[in-house]
């Protein structure tokens, strides 16, 4: 995820300062580095460094970028740390050819390969500098002409792009082209955008054009032209005009970014199944054979370690304990060099985390991890490393990210039950098939319980305090449920192991208590309804999370929330925290609470 922007005109003018303008609209999408690629007198000009927008424009000098034509980014490094030579734009050998470039070329390696067999050098570790040196070698070597090497690149390329190439070449017009990641055009008299997103251009056009899969793009001062990139079909399609306040526009129509990440967790789990990690198989081997293994977390993160634990203890069938990383004091005793410690962290910037790792390091420990943030610390300090490929997270509530670290726990656990022999090949490739179908289910969760959390929402609303309880792998999707709760509407939310309610929190239920309870068609199911039944008998109300068709359950639910069936036992954990998300954030609009900035936190926590 990214940002990026392009800009043709006819007049010539400080076109680095509009540049940087609309980028700063699409900061939320990536804030890593920050480059532009300009055109005159005929050569292109890169300007680019790592750091925030505000931290770069402090060092050079935007106003110096003159021009009619130019193209911007904002990064989230997927491939390469956050530095000047990984920021975009890439150029060719001959530094002609300027691409930017937002989402990942799965088949980057092979191609590169090719490349360098082909006598091409590299500056940087990204897999997008392949795409300009793919231009160059069909323009210079091959004699093609710069639109058709452009067509000829993309096909070629496996995985997600929204790109765009300005050349010397051809110093007038923009090339673009998508598939998967965003791409729109905005339209004025006298010059012409493309961008990953409407905000960019909110201030100068309302008249936008968005452009589909496979679409190629030319942008002229004049006008556009868009084609079909595998069928070379042209394509009519006329503007619309948006209606957005600039500040919907970010959140892509979503009222909070808290909600527009909700609905993004389906792309971003599809993200994370999709991009094969040679690390996995390391980090699963590893774990395999330590003799020690400590997963290291903090707030949301440690609840996706539990269920780390619980599958490493399960399928890898060894003793492992999932510590809360301001606590790794009392583990220090028993580090040592086979040990292995699994960090898992958003940001990669938690100082609890940051801390526990380095002094588990000089103690001779491996350090595994599992983040969201290239070339954060963590990662630096990392072994082996995970990436979760969730993209930036702005609501301070995580959501997608511990979906994105949940599935990271099965991942590893399942290669786990694997080199275990705990899981057989069938079921193995059984798991693997429902691996595959998360995103569907979590989009269907989604869509399935929004309005019905909206609606108990205005009765939580009204309350002090609630109790959240779970049995077994799904006692984490309790604790993650109330932790959303508690932090951004404020109500005090307290998750407990089924079983254990009755020894000590039962005694503050009362008539119209509220509840939770997370009862998935599993093993714990029969004894959930025990647990349910003594609450009730209290006068609590109950709402629980449930599987679609579970009668029995239902019968006892004040209000149910519904997950579709087959997900009873394996991988429960990531659609079972779906209808608590939308719980929580519902309760919160309802408080009239901003849920993206809850008072006293903070997203990245770097204080010990
Ligand atoms: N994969 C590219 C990189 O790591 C683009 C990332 C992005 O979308 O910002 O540089």
């Amino acid at each position: 995820m990214c940002g990026i922007v392009g800009i043709v005109q006819q007049q010539e003018t400080k076109i680095g300062k509009t540049i940087i303008e609309a980028l700063t609209k699409l900061e939320y999408r990536g804030y890593d580095s920050v480059g532009i690629a300009s055109i005159f007198d005929n050569k292109v000009l890169i300007t680019k460094d790592q750091g925030k927008i505000s931290e770069v424009t402090e060092r050079i000098d935007i106003n110096k970028i003159k021009g009619k034509i130019a193209i911007g980014h904002t990064r989230w490094a997927t491939h390469g740390p956050p530095t000047k030579e990984n920021a975009h734009p890439h150029t060719d050998c001959s530094g002609e050819i300027s691409v930017i470039h937002n989402g990942i070329v799965e088949n980057f390696r092979a191609l590169k390969e090719e490349l360098l067999n082909q006598g091409h050098s590299f500056q940087s570790e990204t897999d997008t500098e392949i795409i300009p040196h793919m231009i160059e070698q069909l323009v210079k070597k091959e004699d093609i002409l710069l639109k058709e090497a452009i067509i000829q690149v993309v096909r070629r390329l496996e995985g997600t792009f929204a790109i765009c190439v300005v050349s010397s070449l051809e110093p007038d017009k923009i090339f673009c082209a998508k598939r998967d990641s965003p791409l729109v055009i905005g339209i004025n008299s006298d010059r012409m955008f493309c961008a990953s997103d409407i905000p960019a251009f909110l201030d100068k056009t309302r008249k936008v054009v968005l452009l589909h899969d496979d679409e190629f793009v030319t942008l002229s001062s004049e006008g556009y032209e868009i084609i079909d990139f595998n069928t070379m079909v042209k394509i009519q399609r006329k503007p619309h005009i948006v209606s957005w306040k600039p500040e919907m526009a970010q959140k892509a129509g979503f009222p909070h970014f808290m909600l527009k990440e909700i609905h993004e967790q389906p792309n971003s789990l599809a993200d994370y199944i999709r991009i094969k990690q040679p690390a996995l198989n390391k980090i699963a081997d590893k774990i395999y054979n330590a003799e020690k293994i400590f997963l290291l977390a903090a707030g949301t993160a440690h609840y996706s370690t539990l269920t780390g634990e619980h599958l490493i203890r399960k399928y890898a069938k060894k003793s492992c304990s999932a510590i809360i990383s301001s606590e790794y004091e009392s583990i220090t005793s028993l580090i040592d060099e086979d040990t292995v410690i699994l960090p898992v962290s958003q940001s990669g910037e938690t100082m609890d985390t940051i801390m526990a790792i380095k002094n588990a390091k000089e103690l001779g420990a491996s350090i595994l991890s599992a983040v969201n943030v290239i070339g954060s610390t963590i990662t630096r300090h990392s072994d082996e490393v995970l990436y979760l490929y969730a993209g930036p997270e702005i609501g301070v509530a995580a959501t997608k990210t511990y979906t994105a670290q949940t599935i990271a726990m099965w991942d590893i656990g399942l290669e786990l039950g694997k080199l275990s022999g705990e899981i057989d090949n069938s079921e193995y490739l059984a798991a693997r098939k429902l691996f595959q179908e998360i995103p569907t289910v979590v989009k269907q969760t989604i869509v399935r319980n929004e309005a019905r959390a909206n609606h108990i929402a205005s009765w939580f609303a009204k309350k002090n305090s609630s109790f959240y309880l779970g049995r077994g792998l799904n006692l984490q999707t309790a604790n993650e449920g109330a932790l959303k709760m508690k932090e951004i509407s404020y109500i005090h939310s307290e998750a407990y192991p089924a079983g254990e309610s009755k020894h000590g929190p039962i005694a503050l239920v009362e008539e119209d208590y509220p509840v939770v309870f997370v009862a998935p068609k599993d093993q714990t199911n029969k004894k959930m309804i025990s647990n349910i039944m003594e609450m009730k008998a209290r006068g609590a109300t109950a709402i629980i999370v449930m599987e679609e068709g579970d009668k029995e359950i239902e019968e006892l639910a004040k209000w149910k929330l519904e997950v579709p069936k087959g997900y009873s036992e394996m991988l429960t954990t990531i659609p079972y925290i779906i209808p608590l998300q939308v719980l929580a954030y519902y309760t919160a609009v309802r408080k009239n609470l901003n849920p993206d900035y809850p008072k006293n936190l903070s997203k990245v926590v770097t204080v010990l």
